[in-house]
């Protein structure tokens, strides 16, 4: 069975945001890209998945500029079998990698698809979804646990309330949240390997479908500088705080 893992190339998690002056958006030039953290552990769990013998090859796609092939040689140098990349210079929203995800799907056929819970750009959590209804699949959101079965998997979801566990027929999607898995890193003699393997490039329009943006940003802005706290000397000063000071009680 061939499990497909979308990845998204993102500013990395290290990096402090700064917005642009003009307030248009987030300064990306000269800035650290990296692989979107919840899309390395679902390549991780693609990877143990295929070690456990439950699956046969693990793709990696990214849809963005040429420079996402960085991305994908990171699932590759992982241990993913191939990659595919889907070239585009406008910023994708979740819609459109839906769609595009979609073709890829009827062209692959794979019988799991892991994505990411969210991409930590625009923290939108809404490709996975959207691929789902769109195929027509069942989704398990938000996995901490994934049990593959023949036919089907078993999918612990983190939910508000605790935990949650579904059962799938296959072909599936499912996303991944942080506690699934902790991802290996790349080694050396992985990394020269991963320069050889294939990676495929497709255009939107391979899928038929305009990337143009739907959404229009209206202002980006830095959060209010947050105020240093202040250490009292007993629990009444504290209660007295917040009575008369922060007016909370
Ligand atoms: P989002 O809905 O934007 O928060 O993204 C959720 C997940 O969808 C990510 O973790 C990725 O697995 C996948 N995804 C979103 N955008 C892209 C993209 N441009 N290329 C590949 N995968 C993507």
């Amino acid at each position: 069975m061939k499990i497909l893992v979308p990845v998204k190339r993102v500013i990395d998690y290290n990096v402090k945001v700064r917005v642009k002056a003009d307030g248009s958006g987030v300064d990306l030039a000269n800035v650290k890209m990296s692989m979107n953290p919840f899309d390395e552990i679902a390549v991780e769990e693609a990877l143990r998945l295929k070690e456990a013998g439950k699956a046969t090859e693990v793709v990696v796609v990214s849809v963005g500029p040429q420079q996402a092939t960085e991305t994908l040689r990171t699932g590759l140098a992982m241990g993913a079998d191939r990659g595919i990349l889907v070239k585009t210079d406008a910023t994708t929203e979740p819609l459109a990698v839906a769609k595009i995800l979609k073709g890829i799907v009827e062209a692959e056929e794979p019988g799991l698809v892991i994505l990411g819970k969210q991409a930590i750009d625009d923290d939108c959590n809404q490709t996975g979804q959207m691929l789902a209804a769109l195929l027509g699949w069942g989704q398990g959101t938000f996995a901490s646990k994934v049990d593959l079965g023949e036919g089907s998997v078993a999918v612990t979801r983190e939910v508000d309330g605790g935990l949650q566990t579904v059962s799938l027929k296959l072909p599936a999607i499912v996303t991944t949240d942080l506690r699934l898995n902790e991802p290996r890193y790349a080694s050396l003699p992985n990394i020269m390997k991963a320069k050889k393997k294939p990676i495929d490039e497709k255009t939107p329009e391979d899928f038929g479908v305009d990337v143009t943006p739907r959404l229009t940003v209206v202002s980006t802005a830095e959060p209010a500088a947050r105020q240093a706290g202040i250490k009292v000397a007993s629990v009444a000063e504290l209660v007295d705080k917040l009575k008369n000071e922060a007016g909370v009680l």
